[in-house]
């Protein structure tokens, strides 16, 4: 996208040494960055405060997503994390003369897939090339990519952002992707510093990647950072690419510029070395406010490669001189052109249909993806769209969720706060995931049903969570029966701590008699703490309700 799509309003204040930018593209976004932190303001709020200068940040990422896959691009040997050094490596992988490769389909069907999955064109015909660079992790000397005619173009990433008042309004956007192109992986560099010499590890040479370039649409960390966790969710949903990013399974390289709107783009720089989402974002917001600062003080944004040191915070010039490189691009010669089908009628007669790839068979395979799986929760449930978010954001929750809700009567929306608090609270807190929980759907299901029939209340209920997830096994009516933790319905007794409650708190006896109903809750609440939260709501409600009228 150019510079003419950026939105014309835009502003920069440098009021107390604060920057004001905004996301031009976050219809009504704007952050504030300083180099601790930033925020959004709505576009209202910083119109308000004049502005002398106009500066916005551009940004467009680059990212290399490994394709799941038994084995290598051209090889086949296995692709695996943290198997010993080079013991994955084919003759091929090392370059040895006169091997020569052999395309994996699976890679071809991930790509197709995933360029379905962003509305991409896919090319029928696409090409491969080598691009020279000389590295030792590199043994070929070259790589093959696909420079001229990548598998796939023209896609776009609908991603959301929280805003609002309270961060829970969704804000629909949208990044166009360029293209998407499969490579080869190099290996891996390993410096040892003691012995001062470098090892290398070819375990990674070979292993097939999809590139994805995105165009500059976006504007800040914040969309950067929800662009890349939607595609993490959108390549995991597909199974091509596992999306891990301290694995380096997915890397993204964040191109970062400012700029005036209706200007051209401003020369960017290109910050490496992000593995995580968090860091992305705070990446971005830092070489946007850097820039900007360059630009305040007179000076010029060099193009360079800069890596994002994470301790600091700060992005720092990478010694490398990629802009100047001449990659001697030249069309692969031991690979014919990719040919790919539309559907199976068009297959050249004698074609083997299983040894193919075709397009319309990708299409009718591919699962529900994270945006309508999202809208499904929402129509089906009627939850809030924020809670579908943390639904679908955590691996294996919607389907806790959703055999909780098979073997309950409670309704959905009285279930989900179960699962986004209870649940995630305490699968968090201990690191763990959604499979790891010491709570089974069922087990949840049956204590929930307890506080439906109006065995337990809702604060025992949330006591009793605990203790399951404590002593994983128990059953919540173990609990409930070894603990005496049963409501207490016994309406003699209730009356008994009823009138203990209302005799020792005349003043709040007073304001509900001269009209504050409210105050009626702290007694309902005393009562409830004499009966560590066993006390029948209802009765006590009543009985309370008689004694001060
Ligand atoms: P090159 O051919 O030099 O690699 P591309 O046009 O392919 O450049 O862009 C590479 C990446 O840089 C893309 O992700 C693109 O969105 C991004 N990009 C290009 N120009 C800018 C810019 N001025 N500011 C921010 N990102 C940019
Ligand atoms: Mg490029």
């Amino acid at each position: 996208m150019a510079a003419s799509s950026v939105a014309a309003s835009e502003l920069l204040h440098n009021m107390n040494k604060q920057i004001w930018i905004l996301c031009p593209k976050a219809s009504c976004i704007i952050r504030r960055i300083s180099t601790t932190s930033s925020r959004c303001y709505s576009q209202r709020q910083l119109r308000a405060k004049s502005a002398p200068q106009q500066l916005v940040g551009v940004v467009g990422l680059e990212i290399h997503a490994q394709i799941n896959s038994n084995t290598k691009l051209f090889s086949g040997s296995p692709v695996r994390f943290s198997a010993p050094p080079n013991s994955l490596v084919s003759f091929f992988d090392s370059s040895l003369p006169g091997t020569l490769p052999v395309l994996n389909r699976r890679c071809v069907e991930a790509a197709v897939m995933t360029g379905l999955a962003l509305n991409c064109t896919i090319n029928r015909k696409s090409l491969f090339d080598r691009k020279h660079y000389f590295y030792a992790d590199l043994p070929a000397g070259y790589q093959i990519t696909q420079q001229r005619r990548p598998i796939a173009v023209d896609g776009e990433l609908t991603y959301n952002l929280l805003g609002g008042k309270n961060r829970n309004q969704v804000i629909r956007k949208t990044v166009n992707i360029k293209q998407i192109q499969l490579e080869q992986d190099s290996g891996k560099s390993l410096h040892d510093d003691v012995h001062s010499q470098t090892l290398i590890d070819l375990n990674r040479a070979g292993v097939g990647l999809m590139e994805l370039v995105m165009e500059p649409d976006m504007s800040c960390g914040e969309e950067a950072a929800a662009a890349v966790r939607e595609l993490q969710l959108i390549l995991q949903a597909l199974g091509t690419c596992q999306g891990n990013m301290s694995e380096g399974q997915l890397r993204v390289d964040a191109n970062v510029s400012v700029h005036r709107p209706g200007e051209p783009l401003g020369i960017r720089t290109e910050v490496k070395n992000i593995n995580s989402i968090r860091y992305l974002a705070r990446a971005i917001d830092y070489e946007i406010q850097r820039q900007i600062s360059v630009l305040q003080r007179g000076g010029t944004v060099q193009n360079e490669t800069r890596a994002y040191d994470s301790k600091s915070g700060e992005t720092i010039p990478m010694r490398d001189k990629e802009g100047l490189q001449d990659y001697r691009f030249m069309p692969e010669p031991n690979l014919p052109p990719l040919i790919v089908y539309g559907d199976n009628a068009s297959l050249p007669t004698g074609t083997d249909a299983c040894q193919a790839v075709v397009v319309q068979k990708i299409r009718e395979g591919l699962p529900e993806l994270p945006s309508v799986k999202r809208d499904r929760l929402v129509r089906t449930y009627g939850i809030l769209p924020e809670h579908s978010f943390t639904l679908v954001n955590e691996d294996g929750l919607v389907e806790y969720f959703e055999a909780v809700l098979k073997a309950t009567k409670k309704e959905p929306r009285k279930v989900i706060g179960w699962v986004t608090n209870e649940l995630l609270g305490h699968l968090k807190q201990q690191d763990m995931s959604v499979s790891q929980s010491k709570v089974s759907p069922p087990a949840l299901a049956e204590l929930l049903e307890l506080q439906e029939k109006g065995h337990i209340s809702s604060s025992v209920a949330k006591q009793v969570f605990q203790e399951m997830w404590r002593s994983s096994g128990k059953t919540a009516s173990q609990i409930i029966q070894e603990q005496d933790l049963g409501l207490v319905s016994d309406t003699a007794q209730l009356h008994s701590i009823c009138q203990k409650v209302v005799d020792s708190n005349p003043d709040e006896v007073l304001a509900i008699r001269n009209g504050n109903k409210k105050v009626l809750n702290r007694l309902i609440g005393l009562v409830q703490r004499e009966t560590k939260g066993r006390a029948d709501p209802v009765l006590v409600k009543e009985i309370l309700q008689e004694k001060t009228s």
